[in-house]
């Protein structure tokens, strides 16, 4: 028998999964610039893989999956070292119109709309948290030891050289905290690009640990009370020079202005975009106080229980802090689309320094140890505790709704609501495991 190499052409959706079509490699060419058909009604595919109805679509329409051949990578996906040629699309319509539910151009537009009116950009990379599924119950646990990292030394290894091949550009490959944990990090970079490279380290990472007869899951979390996969979302500001902007030594934190404006508005819509960021019911479990995930709505200074929080500087040899300085956003999780989360933070940021909101104040310290007055004073707020309060602060936010069509903001309610009642009906076995399997 022969086997076709094949290049496939993707998007992602409300749900974070790649979807796509694949042609034969050596048609691939004609379909980079032609693009291939693709169906509005997609838009409302949930996280198990059902269409929610009612949707605004229906069985009507007719959409575009248009390849940007900047996005392309190329990977072995099995041991004969055969090449597929992947693609990320923007959705068009027939008359060759971004459409405004794709959630690739609703980044496009915000990179685009802070450039125009800042004339900045962001720098961003996205800091990965997964597990691996099967295990043999035991209770030890070896966080960040050299044992747990020759245990999978060979999963690390592959993994490495498939981001790599890939186009990347893998920076860390370590053992986490949790229970059968790791992350995988990779160097930042213009943000579509470091959004396109998010949805492509999750599909590469499972496949690569299946092809070793593993199973890894990004699900925020897989057990009662266990560890939590989170993904961290890095980001700096870049001016229309390529010079950092985030930096400033002479202010508290070494927070730029323009930064503290940035990070104010994230703070101000935080509540609303936990909707898309953390967008599955169980995501709020992993979402609690004394986690390291985000505890609470503040900007931190070196503390992993902050909503947005301000990377450590280190006077390594040949330290540029311009360059090394950045925030964390902390309580995205891998059931969120990349675009759309990072969007959504370049929206907020971009309000924020529309309205010159002023910097925030910087947590130093254990938050849960502030007194209620203190809190009030620092103007921390609680993370929503569940995805139903998250999505009640999206629908109520005339401003985060502003940033999306009617349609979209429909959709993505609809399928997050379905979502709810559908995991409602499992127990927690099988709502863990539903998670594990899809992420
Ligand atoms: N696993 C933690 C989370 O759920 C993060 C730990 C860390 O700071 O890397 O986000
Ligand atoms: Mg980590």
């Amino acid at each position: 028998m022969r086997k076709e190499p094949l290049g496939i052409i993707l998007t992602s959706d409300l749900a974070a999964k790649a979807r796509g079509r694949a042609f034969p490699q050596q048609d691939f060419q004609k379909y980079l610039s032609t693009g291939c058909g693709w169906v509005p009604a997609n838009l409302a595919i949930d996280a198990f893989g059902s269409i929610v109805a009612p949707n605004p679509f229906g069985s009507v329409g007719d959409l575009r999956l248009m390849p940007d051949v900047s996005s392309i990578a190329t990977v072995a996906l099995n041991d004969t070292g055969e090449q597929t040629t992947m693609v990320l699309a923007d959705i068009h319509t027939p008359a060759g119109e971004p459409w405004e539910n794709d959630p690739r151009s609703f980044l496009k537009n915000a990179i685009q709309d802070l450039e125009a009116e800042t004339g900045l950009s962001v720098v961003s990379s996205f800091e990965h948290e997964f597990m691996l599924r099967d295990d043999d119950g035991s209770p030890v646990n070896a966080p960040f030891s050299l044992e747990s990292f020759l245990e999978e030394e060979e999963l690390g290894g592959l993994l490495v050289a498939a981001l790599q091949d890939a186009g990347l550009e893998p920076e860390m490959w370590l053992p986490e905290f949790g229970r059968n944990q790791f992350e995988v990090t990779i160097r930042p970079a213009p943000a579509l690009v470091a959004a396109d490279r998010a949805i492509y380290l999750r599909e590469i990472t499972r496949h690569v640990a299946s092809l070793l007869g593993k199973r890894i899951t990004f699900s925020p979390i897989i057990e009662e009370n266990g560890g939590g996969n989170g993904v961290h979302v890095h980001l700096s500001l870049q001016d229309g020079e390529g010079r950092f902007v985030t930096y400033d030594s002479s202010r508290p934190g070494k927070l730029s202005e323009v930064a503290g404006s940035f990070a104010a508005g994230i703070l101000e819509h935080a509540e609303a975009i936990q909707a898309i960021a953390a967008s599955a019911p169980i995501s709020y479990e992993r979402l609690a106080p004394n986690r390291w995930s985000a505890g609470g709505v503040f900007l931190g200074e070196n503390n992993r229980e902050a909503l947005l929080r301000i990377c450590p500087l280190f006077d390594i040899p040949g330290a540029n802090h311009q360059k090394q300085y950045n925030l964390e956003y902390r309580a995205a999780d891998a059931t969120a689309n990349p675009w759309l989360v990072l969007g959504c933070l370049i929206r907020a940021g971009l309000d924020g320094i529309r309205r010159g909101l002023p910097a925030p104040s910087i947590v130093h310290g254990e938050a849960a140890e502030l007194s209620e007055a203190e809190r009030d004073r620092l103007g921390i707020r609680s993370i929503p505790a569940t995805l139903e309060e998250a999505l009640d602060a999206f629908t109520e936010s005339e401003t985060v709704q502003g940033w999306f069509s009617r349609d979209f903001a429909d959709t993505f309610t609809a399928v997050k609501r379905a979502e709810i009642a559908r995991v409602a009906g499992l127990d927690p076995a099988q709502k863990y495991d539903a998670y594990a399997t899809t992420y």
